[in-house]
């Protein structure tokens, strides 16, 4: 009864993600260091190291906060690249910096290993409903081997280019989502100090001009919405230290390239200071809190 799957980082996005793939009929192993984080994958085999849950499976993935982990995971003592067979592919959903990615790219490539980066959007909602976006870098042979398992865990597998590409598609759509997300909590906060009822200014954005992704699908004010984190005390969702750190990302691209991101700069900022505020493990919908002076 051999695993298939080796599954690392089952934090908010791959616990949900890890869950699909054993609903699918894969069998999975994971490894997290949190102990709390793999017993919450229902069906899978717990490992004591990223070495041991890339042994012996046709496919690793990895869905971990950061670049720096992502290469400590592969390339520790115990990790993935000392376990992984050569037959299998190893793909990073992590979002991280693209030329890290690339780096990774060619470590894996060095060791005689197929590799892509396919960070994700959608959120937690998407890693549950199985409907997230997959943005892959790499080349064309290794994205369809991947295709039917991302496909267990999304609705869009997007193929942006080269090493790297995939992560770049994923920072240029996050700094989207970041300004959006601010642009919806200052109106919000405006409307509702002005002494409107939020539910009827939520319902009018959502008719009108203003109605984006965040509006309609992530809102931020507590109570307007089911299953989104606002209606979970900001918890579950997407970690605004994480948002920052995407935004930094971003900002470093942006500076390597010339391309100016004048409202994605000043949205790291106000990650950055959220999370000095101690709002870095909550979602980032809890600007509109913030905002609040909550
Ligand atoms: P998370 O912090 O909830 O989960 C990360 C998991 O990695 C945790 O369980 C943690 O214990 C584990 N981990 C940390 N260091 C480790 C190590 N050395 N070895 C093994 N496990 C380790 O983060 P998340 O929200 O699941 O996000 C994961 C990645 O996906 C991030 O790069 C994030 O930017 C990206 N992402 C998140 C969302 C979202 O909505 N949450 C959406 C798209 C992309």
């Amino acid at each position: 009864n051999k695993s298939d799957v080796g599954f690392i980082g089952v934090g908010n996005m791959g616990q949900r993600m890890a869950t699909n793939l054993i609903k699918k009929g894969r069998r999975v192993k994971v490894y997290d260091v949190s102990k709390a984080a793999m017993e919450s994958v229902t069906g899978a085999l717990p490992c004591e190291s990223p070495q041991e849950a890339a042994a012996d499976v046709d496919f690793v993935i990895t869905m971990l906060p950061d670049g720096d982990v992502v290469k400590q995971v592969l390339t520790a003592e115990n990790g993935v690249l000392k376990g992984i067979s050569k037959r299998a592919l190893l793909v990073d959903s992590s979002t991280i910096n693209p030329l890290t990615a690339r780096e990774l790219h060619k470590t894996a490539e060095d060791a005689g290993i197929k590799f892509l980066d396919a960070p994700v959007a959608g959120g937690t909602a998407g890693a549950s409903a199985g409907t997230l976006t997959f943005m892959v870098g790499g080349n064309q042979d290794a994205v369809k081997a991947a295709q039917a398992i991302l496909l267990q865990m999304g609705g869009n597998v997007m193929h942006c280019g080269g090493p790297g590409a995939g992560q770049i598609s994923k920072l240029c759509n996050n700094m989207i989502v970041a300004v959006s997300m601010i642009g919806v909590a200052e109106a919000m906060n405006l409307g509702a100090k002005m002494g409107l009822d939020v539910n009827t200014l939520v319902q009018v954005v959502n008719t009108s001009t203003g109605r984006c992704w965040i509006s309609e699908k992530y809102n931020p004010v507590p109570g307007v919405m089911k299953n989104v984190p606002s209606a979970n005390d900001y918890n579950g969702g997407f970690r605004s230290q994480l948002m920052a750190k995407d935004l930094a990302l971003a900002s470093s691209i942006a500076i390597s390239c010339g391309a100016p991101i004048l409202l994605g700069s000043a949205a790291h900022e106000i990650y950055r200071t959220m999370a000095a505020y101690g709002y870095g493990n909550k979602d980032y919908s809890s600007i509109y809190k913030f905002l609040q002076g909550q």
